[in-house]
Order: structure tokens, then C-alpha cells, then sequence
């Protein structure tokens, strides 16, 4: 079924030990939408200025991402400037030009109505509850969200927070939110701000799904959490988009099923670990433009031989 994402479709100057580029396409929109495209239909709403080309639609429409709702407006698009060093586990935000963005008013186009499936992608939080407001029918609802609005737009995230199914954010970001070093007394803390269930993504190692009441449709008490893991790699060139890789595999594989149930859920952090590892190999979105279905299967199957007892031969 198809999903409906927010979020920003950018440029990126990226640099890492491994190089540098300039004006990549990037955003998170972009880095979700490419991934969750690999199972489930995806269209975009987001708005971009002249210098988004033909050239860089096709990047979308040849994954057959319905591009319909992004709106061209004068002047530029947004623009990240961000460096990685050391283990490469945190972006430096160097610079963040809204543009475009600043004046935004999400509109959704009638062909994208019916969406069952909505992801806020990391973007101010004003525009999230915007486009929530007009999917008041969607199926499921999930989010993310990053230090920039946790810091410094808190009343419009605790909104945004409330209408969640899953907020899926990564492990500082969740320490910063609920104001509590110890993961375990953060999650408690997030989820009683609004999301059913909340998933932490610890870049390299992996990712933690923690349970609420509410997070299934008939089982009524929280489950123990699930951690999944990353796949080791030797070489990580650009972890830009990481986490919105991994958010593309995992509400895509959500958006494929016909149930939530648990099972469903935590075979989803497995794709979101693939997908998020497949877009580390190269800059930007170069990667995850041509991944193939074997490709994917076949990593699938290496994240359950590093980490599932019956392969350990015991
Ligand atoms: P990730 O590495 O998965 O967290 O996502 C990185 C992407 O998020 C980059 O391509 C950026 O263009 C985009 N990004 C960075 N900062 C922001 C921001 N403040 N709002 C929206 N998107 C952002």
C-alpha cells in the first residue's frame, strides 16, 4: 500500500574522510523515498526551487516515486552542509539554508488522498502537523525528527509526537527528548509522549524497537524491546541518509504487509538495517538508486546469519 512522505528534498555538500561533494541531491524525502521505494509505492510532497532539474526528478521517477506533489517555487532549494569524522557517527551540521522551505504550505494533491500509510521525514515540525492535519484517514502514521527541532521547536514537535504510531529518531536524539541519559528511562519517557512505539537507531550497531500498551492491534501490554543489528562494514563512505534509509526499509516492509503484528514489526527493523547499510557504500543517493531484489534478499539473509543462535552452529 502506498506511502505518503514529507520531508525535505535537498542539496547536500557532503564531506567525509573518504572525499567531498557538492550540490548531491539529498534530503531526507529523498533518501526515504528511494529506499521504501523497493517495496511499496511511494509518493513525495515536498517543494524544491530552479535548480532541481529534470535530471534530478528522474532520480525519483525512475524508482517510479509519484513526484507529483513536489512543488517548484522560486528561488533555491534547501541546502545541508554537513562533515563526518573519526568513526564517522555523528554529521557536524556546518550549515542549513532553508529556502524554499521557509515559506512552504503543503498542499496534497487528490491523487495522493487515499494514501494509507504517512511518513513525516525530518523537517520543521510545523510542516509535519500541516500535512497530518489533511490525512486524517491514513492507516499509520510515523516520524522523525532530529536535534535541530528538539532543541529549539519543542511546543510544535509535542504536537507532532501526539499523532504518532512510531516515532523512529536515533539514540541521542531520544536522550535529548526525554532529558534522560539511560536509554531504557528515555524510551519509557518518549512514549509517554504520544508515540505507540518508538525505534532508536544506534547507526553502526544497529536498532532498538521499545513497546507500548497500544503498539498492536489486540495486545493490549508492551512487549519486551527488539534489537536488531547493522551489518559490520569495512568501509562506510557517506553515512548521510543512513537513517532515512533505514526508515525507507522499515515502513516500507510495514507498508507491504497486510498486519501489524509483531512479527511483521520486527522483520522491518531487519529491512531498515539493509537498506541502511546499502547507502553508506557510496555518496549520497548514488546507491540506493540501483539496488536489486537479490541484492536485497541476499543481505537480508546475512543479517540473520551474524545474529540468529541457529546458525551459530549450537
Ligand atoms: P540522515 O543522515 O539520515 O539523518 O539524513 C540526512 C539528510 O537530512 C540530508 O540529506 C539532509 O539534506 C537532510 N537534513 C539535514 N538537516 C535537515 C533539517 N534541519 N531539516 C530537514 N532535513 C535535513
Amino acid at each position: 500500500m502506498a506511502i505518503l512522505v514529507v520531508g525535505s528534498v535537498a542539496f547536500d555538500n557532503i564531506e567525509t574522510p573518504h572525499g567531498a561533494v557538492k550540490d548531491c541531491l539529498g534530503g531526507a524525502a529523498t533518501h526515504f523515498s528511494l529506499a521504501a521505494s523497493y517495496f511499496t509505492p511511494v509518493r513525495v510532497i515536498a517543494v524544491v526551487g530552479k535548480d532541481f532539474t529534470a535530471e534530478h526528478e528522474a532520480v525519483f521517477t525512475r524508482r517510479g516515486i509519484d513526484t507529483r506533489g513536489i512543488e517548484r517555487s522560486e528561488g533555491l532549494s534547501f541546502h545541508w552542509t554537513g562533515s563526518y569524522s573519526g568513526n564517522m557517527d555523528e554529521a557536524k551540521t556546518l550549515g542549513t539554508d532553508l529556502n524554499v522551505f521557509e515559506t512552504f504550505e503543503p498542499k496534497i494533491p487528490d491523487v495522493y488522498k487515499d494514501s494509507e500509510y504517512l511518513f513525516l521525514a525530518n523537517i520543521d515540525p510545523v510542516l509535519q502537523s500541516r500535512v497530518r492535519s489533511q490525512m486524517s484517514n491514513v492507516r499509520m502514521v510515523c516520524g522523525d525528527t532530529m536535534n535541530y527541532w528538539i532543541a529549539d521547536h519543542s511546543a510544535n514537535l509535542a504536537k507532532v509526537l501526539r499523532e504518532l504510531d512510531v516515532l523512529l529518531i536515533n539514540d541521542g536524539e531520544a536522550r535529548m527528548l526525554a532529558g534522560e541519559r539511560n536509554l531504557v528511562l528515555a524510551a519509557e519517557k518518549v512514549l509517554t509522549m504520544g508515540p505507540k512505539t518508538l525505534v532508536v537507531k544506534h547507526g553502526e550497531y544497529g536498532a532498538t524497537a521499545f513497546f507500548g500498551d497500544r503498539s498492536f492491534p489486540g495486545v493490549d501490554r508492551a512487549l519486551r524491546p527488539f534489537r536488531a543489528p547493522a551489518l559490520p562494514l569495512a568501509e562506510v563512505v557517506d553515512p548521510t541518509g543512513a537513517g532515512d534509509s533505514f526508515a525507507g526499509g522499515f515502513y516500507g516492509y510495514l507498508a507491504s504487509q497486510r498486519e501489524l503484528t509483531p512479527a511483521v514489526l520486527r522483520t522491518a527493523m531487519f529491512y531498515g538495517g539493509v537498506m541502511g547499510s546499502f547507502a553508506v557504500e557510496r555518496f549520497g543517493t548514488e546507491r540506493m538508486q540501483n539496488v536489486s531484489r537479490e541484492e536485497i534478499d541476499e543481505r537480508f539473509k546475512l543479517f540473520l546469519e551474524i545474529s540468529h543462535l541457529e546458525h551459530a552452529g549450537v
